[in-house]
C-alpha cells in the first residue's frame, strides 16, 4: 500500500513501536491510578454541538476563534472536541449526575482536535488524559487534583516535572473584573509598543497579554499588577489553603503570575506541569478550577476542578528519560516442522494462550533455523520445539531462552508445566 503515496494528514500521526507501548501504558496507568483516587471513567463523543465549546471555552479565545474543526452536515453545526472538560460537564448535566449526591469524580482519555500550526509537541489531533471533580469548592480538593497529576508523571517514569501555580480569581466584580481593569489601566499607556496579538487581546482577553511569549511584550509586562495581589478575600483565602494543601501532600511548586491559561471557564486555582525535555512547548499538562462552568451550561451553581495531561508531550519526555519503552515480550514461541507437527503446535499454542501465557508460532513455513531466529527477534522467554519424530513419540523440547538456559525433552502433555517452570523466574 505504500506505493499509493497516501500519507497521514499534517499534524496527525501513527503510534506504534516504543511510542505505541508507552501510549498503552499511559492509559493502563491512568485507569489504575485515577481509580485509586475514586475517579470513574467516562467516554464522551469526539464531536459535540459547536455552541458547547463557544459557551464554555469562550468566544474570544484562540481555540474558538481559530482552531476548531467545525462542520455543518445538514442543520447541525458540530465541532470535533478541542478539549474534554466541556463534554464531561455536558454529560454531567444531561444525565443529572448531581442527583447521585456529593462529589462526582470522572476521568477520560482520548483524542482532541485543534487546528494549530504543527511543530514538536503540537499536533492537530493530539491526545489527553484528564480528571474532573465536580461538586466541591474545598481547597484540599484543588491540592489533591494537583498532586494526582504529579503522582501520574512519577508513575509513568518522568520525575522532575515542574509545577506552576496561580490564582486568577472569580467573576465577582471586586475580583477578576477589577483586576482586568487594573491591567488595562497599566497597559494602556504602552499599548502601541505591544505586539499585534496583544493589541488585539487588549479589549477582548486582556489576561492573555500577561502570558505573551514575545520578549518585548514580556519586558513591558514585567511591572504589571499580579492577579494574586488583586483577589477578593474569599479567593485569596482559597489560594492560601490550596498552597498549604499542595505542600502538605508533598508537592513543590512555583507561583507564576503569568500563568492565566487560555480558556474563559477557569476561576481561582490554575496550574501547569512543565518538563525540560519539551523545549519551547514546555507545558506537559495543566488545569484549574472552573466554578462557573456548570451554571454557564444550564445547571445549578456547582464548583469543579480538573486537569488535562497531553499524551504526545508525555511521550517526548518519556523518550528523553528512557521510560517504559519495553512492550509486552512474548513468553513462548513455537518452533515446528512438518504438517502434523505444525498442526499439533497450533493446538499447544492455543492451550498456552488460554492458560494466560502469551504465545505465538511461525505462520510462514520457515526453516527451523529461521524460526529460532524469529523467536530471538521476538525476545521469547521460552521455545517449544516439535518435529515429526518427537510428535510420533509424544515428546516435545522445551528450551529456556532466558540466560541462555538449557533444553529438556518432556512428555507433550507436560509441556505447560515445563513452560511454567521457566516463566516465573522473570
Ligand atoms: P491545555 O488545556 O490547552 O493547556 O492542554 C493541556 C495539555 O494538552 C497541554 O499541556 C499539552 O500537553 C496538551 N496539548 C494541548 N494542545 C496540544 C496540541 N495541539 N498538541 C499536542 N498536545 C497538546
Amino acid at each position: 500500500m505504500a506505493t499509493t503515496g497516501i500519507r497521514a494528514i499534517e499534524g496527525t500521526r501513527d503510534y506504534f513501536g516504543n511510542d505505541g507501548n508507552r501510549f498503552d501504558k499511559i492509559e493502563t496507568f491512568a485507569a489504575d491510578l485515577f481509580s485509586r483516587y475514586g475517579y470513574a471513567r467516562i467516554r464522551t463523543p469526539v464531536f459535540e454541538r459547536s455552541e458547547l465549546f463557544a459557551r464554555s471555552i469562550g468566544a474570544a479565545t484562540d481555540i474558538v476563534e481559530k482552531e476548531m474543526y467545525t462542520f455543518t452536515p445538514g442543520s447541525d453545526t458540530i465541532t470535533l472536541r478541542p478539549e474534554n472538560t466541556a463534554g464531561v460537564v455536558r454529560a454531567y448535566l444531561q444525565h443529572s449526575m448531581e442527583k447521585q449526591g456529593g462529589l462526582t469524580k470522572l476521568w477520560y482519555a482520548g483524542p482532541m482536535f485543534r487546528r494549530e500550526r504543527p511543530q514538536k509537541g503540537r499536533q492537530r489531533q493530539f491526545h489527553q488524559i484528564g480528571i474532573e471533580a465536580i461538586g466541591s469548592s474545598d481547597p484540599l480538593l484543588d491540592a489533591e487534583v494537583v498532586s494526582v497529576g504529579m503522582r501520574f508523571y512519577e508513575f509513568v517514569g518522568i520525575g522532575n516535572v515542574g509545577l506552576r501555580l496561580n490564582s486568577i480569581g472569580c467573576q465577582k466584580p471586586e475580583c477578576r473584573p477589577l483586576f482586568r481593569q487594573l491591567l488595562r489601566d497599566a497597559i494602556r499607556p504602552n499599548l502601541d509598543k505591544y505586539c499585534k496579538t496583544c493589541q488585539n487581546r487588549f479589549e477582548r482577553n486582556v489576561l492573555r497579554i500577561i502570558d505573551c511569549k514575545n520578549p518585548e511584550c514580556q519586558k513591558l509586562s514585567a511591572t504589571l499588577p499580579k492577579s494574586y495581589d488583586s483577589l477578593c478575600p474569599e479567593c485569596a483565602d482559597h489560594f492560601e489553603r490550596t498552597k498549604e494543601g499542595v505542600s502538605a501532600l508533598g508537592g513543590e511548586y512555583t507561583i507564576d503570575h503569568t500563568l492565566v491559561r487560555g480558556l474563559d471557564y477557569y476561576t481561582k486555582t490554575v496550574f501547569e506541569y512543565t518538563h525540560d525535555a519539551l523545549g519551547a512547548q514546555n507545558a506537559i499538562g495543566g488545569g484549574g478550577r472552573y466554578d462557573g462552568l456548570v451554571e454557564e451550561l444550564g445547571g445549578k451553581p456547582t464548583p469543579a476542578i480538573g486537569f488535562a495531561l497531553g499524551i504526545e508531550r508525555m511521550l517526548i519526555a518519556m523518550e528523553a528519560v528512557g521510560a517504559c519503552a519495553c512492550g509486552y515480550p512474548l513468553q513462548v514461541y513455537g518452533v515446528s516442522l512438518g504438517d502434523s507437527a505444525r498442526r499439533a503446535m497450533a493446538g499447544l499454542i492455543a492451550r498456552l494462550r488460554e492458560a494466560g501465557i502469551s504465545a505465538d508460532m511461525d505462520y510462514e513455513g520457515r526453516s527451523m533455523k529461521s524460526q529460532m531466529r524469529a523467536a530471538n527477534r521476538r525476545e521469547a522467554m521460552c521455545c517449544l520445539i516439535l518435529g515429526e519424530n518427537e510428535l510420533a513419540e509424544g515428546k516435545i523440547s522445551v528450551k529456556d531462552m532466558l540466560d541462555d538456559g538449557g533444553q529438556e525433552v518432556v512428555d507433550i502433555f507436560d509441556c505447560l508445566d515445563a513452560v511454567r517452570k521457566i516463566l516465573p523466574r522473570i
